[in-house]
């Protein structure tokens, strides 16, 4: 069974990551989202399990002790870590796994080199339209918008190293650069669109080279 690819995704705050992902995860065959363990209350509409595991400082604290993150980070003043199970599992099933984490958490992956991925950075067109969208989300205090609008611009020096990057203006454009990418990926890996393994070439003897 060949291995799935991990793809890392990070993008400032309100740049429309989790609009787009959604839309990808559920058009793409082969495709799942590593849901993260965070100590950040629920929001309301978020379900435990299924947008993130909602654990407490001391779970989360033990996990971390225990090397249960493939990476952890301190985002806005809430933890946030990646079971290294799950998106070990989900790759040894031969799916292709999405992280949505931010700039730290990739750098460690990306460091770390225990598992090949391929990042992608989202970034919102200015940050004129991403303060409007993250005031239009009507999630957050005005004084946490201040805090995301501030760490955006950090976290938008960090775009550089990234495989990938999409700018996030027309919503469907954006879609359609991310479902080419995850398209080239698997090709690159002898898979097909639709993520399967291509069938071996009919008149290749098993073994042969060149
Ligand atoms: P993130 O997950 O990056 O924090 P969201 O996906 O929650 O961002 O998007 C932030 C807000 O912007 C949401 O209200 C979403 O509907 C809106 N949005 C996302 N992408 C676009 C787009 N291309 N054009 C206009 N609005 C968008
Ligand atoms: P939010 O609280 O708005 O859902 O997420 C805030 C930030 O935390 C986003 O940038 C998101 O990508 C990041 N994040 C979510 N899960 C993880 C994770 O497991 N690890 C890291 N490093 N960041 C995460």
């Amino acid at each position: 069974m060949s291995q799935g690819c991990l793809f890392v995704v990070s993008a400032p705050s309100g740049a429309g990551k989790t609009t787009l992902l959604k839309r990808i995860l559920t058009t793409t065959p082969r495709a799942g989202f590593s849901v993260s363990h965070t100590t950040r209350a629920p929001r309301a509409g978020e379900q435990d399990g299924a947008d993130y595991h909602f654990v407490d400082r001391a779970t989360f604290d033990r996990m971390r002790e225990r090397q249960e993150f493939l990476e952890w980070a301190e985002v806005h003043g809430n933890f946030y870590g990646t079971s290294r199970r799950a998106v070990q599992a989900a790759l040894d099933r031969g799916e292709d796994i999405f992280l949505d984490i931010d700039v730290q958490g990739a750098r460690q992956i990306r460091d770390l080199r225990e598992i090949a991925a391929v990042f992608l950075f989202i970034a919102p067109p200015s940050p004129a339209v991403l303060e409007q969208r993250l005031r239009g989300r009507n999630t957050d205090q005005p004084e946490v918008i201040a805090l995301r609008l501030e760490n955006a611009r950090r976290e938008m020096v960090e775009a550089s190293w990234y495989d990938y990057l999409i700018v996030n203006d027309q919503l469907t454009a954006a879609e359609a650069l991310l479902r080419a990418i995850i398209i080239a990926e698997r090709c690159r890996r002898r898979r097909g669109p639709d993520g399967r393994p291509l069938p071996p070439y009919q008149g290749q003897e098993a073994g042969a080279e060149g």
